[in-house]
């Protein structure tokens, strides 16, 4: 049964923030979907105009309101690009919410979400598991890049070239760490994100060795638990907050200065979204969360801004790299030079800029899964400008990015490698 009254509090918030929207149109400039599909109803202003009418819209056909709201990156270039600061985010999640609230998850969706994600111990028990046969279905394909095939789960997954799980995801790899400040005077919590522990630990293993070598103190509890952005993107609230209830209380028990994540999605998600859905929490859980949120920090903008690293440029750099700015991490936190700064910081590489650094990748988590065919038109579009820039590999702050750009690269036969700037950094490091 949906939750009535939560559904009016939903529906009169969305009222009052839809209203600043003057229809001007130029969110149809920036965004990538609109530029596939050419459809307004694919595009914010479209979106708004259905939302307008959402009660009744929902009554007549709920699944058709669901699947226009869902053909959305989520990827911010709409707000931020709209003069009249329309808190597009805000409504789009809220909207998802409220018609998800009105017609149930998925047995899907809610398998998922309920039954693992807001249950971190058996979520990586359960991907330990699919880690050990994963071999039996899949097919490596481009050793450069890491990525495997599968012409067995193709009814699912289709013909995508995806980053198989680590055999030893950071979790396993490195036991949970309390260290005091060292010569930075400073005490940092560690959140890797899920994808940075099951996909990407040569991030996570980066990330602690930059920290060690700048005398950094580092909390890494056990356990962690997904920042929330698939159960809030999905419009399920009920595990959304209850993974926001269980990253505050495992943060809460440690002191430290900052906490730094290299996953731009989770950083956007702490930072922005977190405090953005948390109206209906009690006081003491908001300003439990404000205390987290302030002190939350992009890796690559700790290292330069807090830390101080520099970038040493000394003509002798023998790699080129052109980085993606990852949606979440410039449009969202407006950080962009200093993932530049960190991967110049290691005098060996040199940054060739690509046209439309700022566009899209076109991944957007869920988006992905349901429009696969739409999130590769807008990808192969990121690969070509990769490729023109002439360098030799990629470089992004997200690991959703980088699944998603060495998808284009590996399907298009290209072998560059995709790394994280602190990877870049790490490798200049004894
Ligand atoms: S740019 Fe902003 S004000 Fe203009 S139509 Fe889009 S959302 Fe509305
Ligand atoms: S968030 Fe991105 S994909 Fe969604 S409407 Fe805005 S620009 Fe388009």
């Amino acid at each position: 049964m949906p939750d009535v009254k939560q559904l009016a509090r939903l529906l009169m918030e969305l009222d009052d923030q839809m209203a600043t929207c003057m229809k001007c149109g130029m969110c149809q400039a920036v965004c990538p979907v609109f530029a596939e599909t050419m459809r307004e109803a694919d595009v914010t202003r479209g979106k708004i105009a259905l939302l307008e009418n959402l009660a009744h819209e929902m009554i007549k056909d709920a699944a058709g309101v669901q699947d226009k709201l869902n053909k959305c990156l989520l990827c911010g270039s709409c707000a931020a690009s709209c003069p009249s600061g329309v808190k597009i985010m805000d409504i789009f999640l809220k909207a998802r919410a409220i018609v998800n609230g009105y017609m149930g998850l998925s047995p899907a969706k809610r398998a998922v979400l309920r039954g693992m994600l807001t249950r971190p111990r058996l979520f990586n028990a359960l991907l330990g598991m699919a880690e050990t046969f994963q071999g039996l279905f899949t097919k490596p394909v481009n050793d450069v890049i890491g990525s495997s095939c599968s012409k067995m789960l193709s009814p699912v997954i289709g013909d995508r070239h995806f980053l198989p799980l680590a055999k030893t995801p950071l979790h396993n790899a490195v036991k949970p760490m309390n260290t005091a400040p060292g010569a930075s005077g400073l005490k940092v919590a560690f959140f890797p994100g899920c994808l940075v522990d099951k996909i990407f630990p040569r991030v996570g293993h980066a990330v602690l060795k930059v920290l060690a070598h700048h005398g950094v103190g580092v909390y890494l509890p056990d356990a962690q638990a997904c920042c929330g952005i698939p159960a809030a993107a999905s419009g399920d609230q009920d595990s959304y907050d209850k993974l926001v209830r269980y990253n505050v209380d495992l943060f809460s028990k440690e002191n430290f200065d900052y906490l730094v994540t290299p996953c731009g999605t989770c950083t956007a998600t702490i930072k922005d979204i977190w405090p953005k859905l948390s109206d209906a929490y009690p006081a003491e859980l908001k300003a439990r969360i404000s205390s987290i949120t302030e002190r939350t920090m992009d890796i690559n903008a700790f290292l330069v801004d807090v830390i101080g690293v520099q970038a040493v440029e000394n003509g002798k750099a023998t790699h080129t790299v052109t980085f993606h700015d990852s949606c979440h991490l410039k449009k969202s936190l407006g950080v962009s030079a200093q993932p530049r700064t960190l991967i110049k910081a290691n005098p060996d590489y040199q940054v060739v800029e690509m046209k439309e650094a700022d566009r899209c990748c076109g991944n957007g988590g869920s988006f992905n899964l349901y429009h696969y065919e739409i999130s590769k038109q807008i990808g192969r579009r990121k690969r070509d400008n990769i490729v023109a820039s002439g360098a030799e590999m990629v470089s992004t702050g997200c690991p959703a990015c980088m699944m998603q750009i060495s998808d284009m690269l590996s399907q298009a036969g290209d072998n560059k490698p995709v790394r994280h700037p602190v990877e870049i950094y790490a490798e200049t490091l004894p």
